[in-house]
C-alpha cells in the first residue's frame, strides 16, 4: 500500500470541461480510484433544461459502478409505473401496434434507468461533492474558451474564462493537467478549438417540441410507460415522467418556424396525441424546450493528451435514448482507460483504444439504430409499418416470449464495450459479447 502512494503515476490531474453528465460521471469514475480531476461548468449552475429522461441498460450498469443507482432509484418511479414501451398510431383511438412489455425485468438490477437529466446530474454533483472532497473539485462560471498540448508531450491546458460576476466582470485564467476531456456539450469548445466549427453529419430540418404536461387522460386510458406516436404529420414520444400525473411528451413540427409559431401550434399536436384528444383546458403545461436534432461524430476522439466525451463528440436524435447513453458508456470507457494508465495496468496507447473503440461504436451501432429509430415514427406509413420494418417484427415477436424478452433488454449490448480487456494484467481476452444486432436500447 505505502509502496503504491510512492509509486510514480504517469499524470496527477484531470481537467474536464462540463458538469453534465459525461463530465461529472467521468470525475466519480476518476475518484473512485483516487485519480483528481477538476471540473469546470461554464454556467453558474448545472443544466436542468428538459432533455433525457430513460437511460438504457448498459448506463445503469455504469452508474452502478460509479455508485450512483441507489440514489437514482430512491428518486425514480417504481418499475411498476414504467412497465412497456409501446408503438401506437393516432388513428382508432390510438391503436397499439406493439407492445414490449418490461414487467419480467422489473426486479432486476440492471433494468432501464428512469429519471429526468437534471435530477440526475444533481445526484452526480452531491457525490462528488460530499463524498470525494479533495479528489473532485467542481467551479461554476468556469468557461473553457480554448485548449491546447503542454510542450515536450506530456500534458494540456485550458483558458478559461472566470466570471466574477457584474461588476468584475470576467479574468481569463490558465490551467494545466495531464489531460483535458471536453465534455462540454453539442457546441463544445474544446471539440470546436481540435477540429474547426465544422464536424461530419447531419442536421435535421424538423424541431422536437419537448414539454412536461399534467394530464389525467393517461392513467384513465390505461397508458404505461413509454409511447412512440407513428405518424407522418405528428411523430410523437410520451413518457411517464414522475408522480402525481406528470408526463413527458416530445412532438417533432417542421422546421423555420418562430417559437411563438410552435407554440400557437401545440393544441392542435396535443390533441392529435393525447389518449382521448383533448382539449387545452383538459391539461396543464409546464416547462417547454424546443431543439434542433442532429447526428454528428467527431474525426477523432483524442488529440494527443486532448480527449472528447459524450456529446461533444457525437450527438444524436433522442429517439432511442441513445445521446446520454452514448455519454456515460464513454465516460466509463475513458474512466477505464485512464484509470489503466494511471495505475500501470496499460500503456498511454489504452487512450487510443478509447477513442477508436468509442467512435466505431456510436458510427456502427448509435448513428445507424438512431437514424432508423427517427424514420420509423416520422416516416413510416403507420397502417404497414408493422409488416415493413423488420424491427417492429422482432418486437411481435418478443411479445409471446418472456424468455426471450428478458434477453433482449438484459445482455450485453454491442454498443457497450470492456477497455479492461487491454490492461497488461488481464490475463484472460474477454471476447465482446454482441447479442443482438438490432438491440433495444432503443427504449425511447
Ligand atoms: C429532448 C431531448 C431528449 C433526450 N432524451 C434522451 C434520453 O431519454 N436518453 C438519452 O440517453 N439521451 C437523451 N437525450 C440526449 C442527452 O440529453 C445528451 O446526450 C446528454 O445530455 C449528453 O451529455 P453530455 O454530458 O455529453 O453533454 P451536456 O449534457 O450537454 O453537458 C455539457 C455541459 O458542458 C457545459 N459547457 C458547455 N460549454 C462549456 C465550456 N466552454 N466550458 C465549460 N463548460 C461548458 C454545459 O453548460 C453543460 O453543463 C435527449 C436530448 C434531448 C434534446
Amino acid at each position: 500500500m505505502e509502496q503504491n502512494k510512492q509509486q510514480k503515476r504517469p499524470f496527477e490531474k484531470v481537467v474536464i470541461a462540463g458538469a453534465g453528465p459525461a463530465g461529472l460521471l467521468l470525475s466519480l469514475l476518476l475518484a473512485k480510484h483516487g485519480i483528481p480531476s477538476l471540473v469546470l461548468e461554464a454556467w453558474p449552475a448545472l443544466d436542468t433544461r428538459l432533455r433525457a429522461t430513460q437511460y438504457g441498460v448498459p448506463a445503469t450498469r455504469i452508474f452502478r459502478q460509479a455508485g450512483i443507482l441507489d440514489a437514482i432509484r430512491a428518486v425514480s418511479i417504481p418499475a411498476s409505473a414504467f412497465s412497456e414501451i409501446s408503438w401506437r398510431r393516432i388513428a382508432n383511438n390510438h391503436e397499439k401496434l406493439v407492445t414490449l412489455d418490461m414487467s419480467c425485468v422489473a426486479g432486476h438490477e440492471d433494468r432501464m434507468t428512469v429519471i429526468p437529466l437534471g435530477d440526475l446530474v444533481k445526484i452526480m454533483y452531491q457525490k462528488a461533492v460530499e463524498e470525494f472532497e479533495g479528489l473532485i473539485e467542481v467551479r461554476f462560471g468556469w468557461r473553457v474558451v480554448v485548449v491546447g498540448q503542454a510542450e515536450g508531450g506530456e500534458g494540456a491546458w485550458v483558458d478559461v474564462d472566470v466570471d466574477l460576476g457584474p461588476e468584475e466582470g470576467v479574468r481569463r485564467e490558465r490551467v494545466e493537467a495531464g489531460f483535458v476531456v471536453g465534455c462540454d456539450g453539442a457546441g463544445s469548445t474544446v471539440r470546436k478549438t481540435l477540429f474547426g466549427h465544422e464536424w461530419p453529419g447531419t442536421t435535421f430540418d424538423q424541431r422536437i417540441i419537448v414539454q412536461n404536461v399534467w394530464y389525467d387522460g393517461f392513467e384513465k386510458h390505461s397508458w404505461n410507460g413509454g409511447t412512440y406516436i407513428v405518424d407522418n404529420d405528428t411523430w410523437a414520444m410520451v413518457a411517464r415522467r414522475g408522480k402525481a400525473g406528470l408526463w413527458r411528451v416530445t412532438y417533432g413540427d417542421v422546421g423555420g418556424l418562430t417559437d411563438d409559431e410552435y407554440l400557437a401550434r401545440r393544441p392542435y399536436r396535443l390533441e392529435k396525441i393525447l389518449p382521448g384528444h383533448p382539449k387545452p383546458n383538459e391539461y396543464q403545461i409546464g416547462e417547454t424546450n424546443i431543439y434542433k436534432m442532429h447526428n454528428r461524430c467527431v474525426e477523432k476522439m483524442r488529440v494527443g493528451r486532448i480527449l472528447l466525451a459524450g456529446d461533444a463528440a457525437h450527438v444524436c436524435n433522442p429517439w432511442g435514448g441513445y445521446g446520454c447513453m452514448s455519454a456515460v458508456l464513454d465516460a466509463g470507457g475513458l474512466a477505464d482507460c485512464l484509470v489503466g494508465y494511471y495505475e500501470g495496468k496499460a500503456d498511454e496507447n489504452i487512450l487510443d483504444k478509447y477513442a477508436e473503440i468509442r467512435r466505431e461504436k456510436w458510427i456502427k451501432y448509435v448513428d445507424v439504430r438512431s437514424r432508423k429509430n427517427f424514420d420509423r415514427v416520422s416516416k413510416a406509413d403507420p397502417w404497414t409499418v408493422m409488416e415493413t420494418d423488420k424491427f417492429m417484427g422482432i418486437l411481435r415477436e418478443l411479445e409471446g416470449d418472456e424468455e426471450k424478452r428478458r434477453a433482449f433488454l438484459l445482455n450485453w449490448s454491442s454498443i457497450e464495450y470492456d477497455f479492461t480487456q487491454h490492461y497488461k494484467t488481464a490475463n484472460v481476452q474477454k471476447e465482446e459479447q454482441v447479442v443482438d444486432e438490432q438491440d433495444l436500447r432503443l427504449v425511447r
